[in-house]
Formats: C-alpha cells, structure tokens, sequence
C-alpha cells in the first residue's frame, strides 16, 4: 500500500473543507490556536512511517489523554474499575450534566468528562503523583518530549464550571473520594498535554500491537484489556457522534477539541489528524474525513 501518496492525496482532496468548523474558544487559550493547521502522521507496527503537513508541530491533544488515563488505571486496577464507570456510549455531549443526574453519579464511560475524573479519583487512591506519573506513561509509549501547557491550563481552570459541576455532583453521589481541586488538577493538567501527530501515533501504536509497543516490545496492556480501550474508543471514543465515527471510518479512535484525532487499524498502524476547526459535536471535520478516505480508499477497518 503506497500511503504516502494516498496521504498526499487525501491531504490536498479535504482542503476546501476549511472554514467549516470553529476553533473551540470556550476554553480561551485554545481559541488562539492558527485553524489552517493541519497534519497527518501514520506509524505501522513494523516500523514504518508516512507523515504530512504539521505532522510534528505539538497541539493541545485535550481528551485524546482520557485514552492514557484509561489505560494507567486499567493497569493498576484493572477489572474493579468498571464498579465506578460504565462502558455505554453516551449519545450526550461531552460534559452533559443531565445524564449523570438520571445515573446517580456513575458516569457512562472514560470518555466523556464525568468518565475520565472517576478515572482520575481511582488513580489518585493508587499514584502519588499522577501528573508526573501521566508524563512518564507517555514519554514510555513513545520516547518523546511531552508536556504540559501551563496556560492550557490555567485557562482550563479558570472557566472550567462545567468540570467542577460534574465532579461536585459526583461527590455528592459518592463516587468522586478526594477533593474536588485534587481531581479537577489533574484532570485539567492531562487535558493541557502537548503533543504532535507524530507523537500521538507512536504513543497509541501499542493498541494496534495487542498491548505491546512495538518498538521495546514492552507489554503495557494484556491482548484481552486492550480489545476493551479498542472496544470503547470504538463505540465512545467520539461522544454522541461515536456512531457516526464507526459507520464513516470504522475504527477504534479518540477525539480532543483541540482538533486532533487518533484511531488505530489493529496489527497494522496508528494514525493521528490534526485540524483545529471543530464541528458542533466536538470533533474535527478535517480529520474525521481524513479517516473516512482513508479507510474507504484502502478497503481496511475492523469490519
Ligand atoms: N478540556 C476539555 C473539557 O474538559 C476537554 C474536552 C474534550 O476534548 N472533548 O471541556
């Protein structure tokens, strides 16, 4: 398969898309962000690499992180995890309130932000430093420079009251155990993480290893955990237009409102996409096209 010049194909075929969607600005040090930005990186299991556009320019990767944060528990906690979340698609938004009312306070998976902060109360019982212990698991899954944006997050912290609705409702419930600053912390710390195309898809390459980066040859996660973050990316992975992600493009993957994109094509490759502008779901228009074309041009998804 020549994907370089399907890379290229494909990059040129979706630039009239631009201008159809909006740079997130609900969090201000997002909206700063240039929406011509564009890349494309995609890592195989066997080494090989084809990359285009902003492929290495670091971006706020935002929810993608609730896939390292997932992963981190289920390493630590595995199984017992799921007595405080669920592995149900949405079909809400990523900060909805509602749901969680109707739910007492159990969220319906990692990947919406209710989700992702019960993972972050799990990791707090177990991690003395879950922000440091986050940088580790990263810079392990791809050997790179990772960090945090420091006004990211501040930004974050500082209009983040939908996020503090969401962890207080769930302490009343129960099922938040530390203070709502200490979650909110770290949860605002993971969403600021800064990273690029090329560093998003080495990092999740060991999802389309059965759990081991190719590279080291490290186990991070058994071949049956893994199908399950696959599973969930899946059917989770793009808040209430998950289903749409499957039937379009039809692979595990995971959004993040700073336009970037990661999905995986198992025992082949990771890819990430990058575009800032956003449709009103939350996800890039660019990158979710990118995707379809490419699964559809190259015949290959999980179905
Ligand atoms: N920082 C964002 C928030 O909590 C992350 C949401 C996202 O990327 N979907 O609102």
């Amino acid at each position: 398969m020549k994907f370089q010049a399907l890379l290229e194909e494909i990059y040129n075929e979706v630039q009239p898309l631009f201008g159809q969607g909006q740079v997130a600005d609900y969090i201000p040090a997002l909206g700063k962000v240039d929406p011509r930005k564009f890349g494309i990186s995609i890592q195989t299991v066997n080494g090989q690499s084809f990359e285009t556009g902003d492929a290495n320019e670091k971006f706020s990767i935002q929810s993608i992180s609730k896939v390292f944060n997932l992963a981190m528990a289920i390493r630590i906690v595995d199984e017992q995890l799921w007595e405080r979340v669920g592995v149900e698609p949405s079909g809400n938004p990523f900060n909805s309130l509602v749901q969680l009312e109707h739910e007492r306070g159990i969220p319906r998976n990692p990947f919406i932000n209710s989700g992702a902060q019960v993972v972050i109360d799990i990791l707090l019982e177990h991690l003395d430093n879950p922000n440091e212990e986050m940088l580790s698991f990263v810079k392990k899954l791809r050997y790179e420079d990772v960090y945090y944006n420091d006004a990211v997050f501040q930004s974050e912290k500082e209009y983040g009251y939908t996020n503090q609705a969401l962890v207080n409702f769930m302490k009343a419930h129960k099922n938040i155990m530390h203070p709502v600053d200490t979650v909110l912390d770290v949860y605002y710390h993971q969403c600021s993480i800064e990273m690029s195309c090329h560093g998003l898809a080495k990092s999740f390459l060991f999802l389309a290893n059965n759990g081991i980066i190719p590279d080291t040859g490290e186990r991070i996660l058994t071949k049956s955990q893994t199908k399950r973050v696959n599973a969930l990316m899946l059917t989770c992975g793009f808040y209430d237009q998950a289903g749409m992600f499957a039937y379009h493009v039809g692979l595990p993957g995971k959004s993040g409102v700073g336009g970037g994109i990661v999905a995986v094509i198992p025992e082949e490759l990771s890819i990430a996409v990058w575009s800032p502008e956003l449709n009103t779901y939350g996800n890039s228009v660019i990158g979710m096209k990118v995707l379809e074309l490419l699964t559809t041009r190259t015949g290959k998804s999980v179905f």
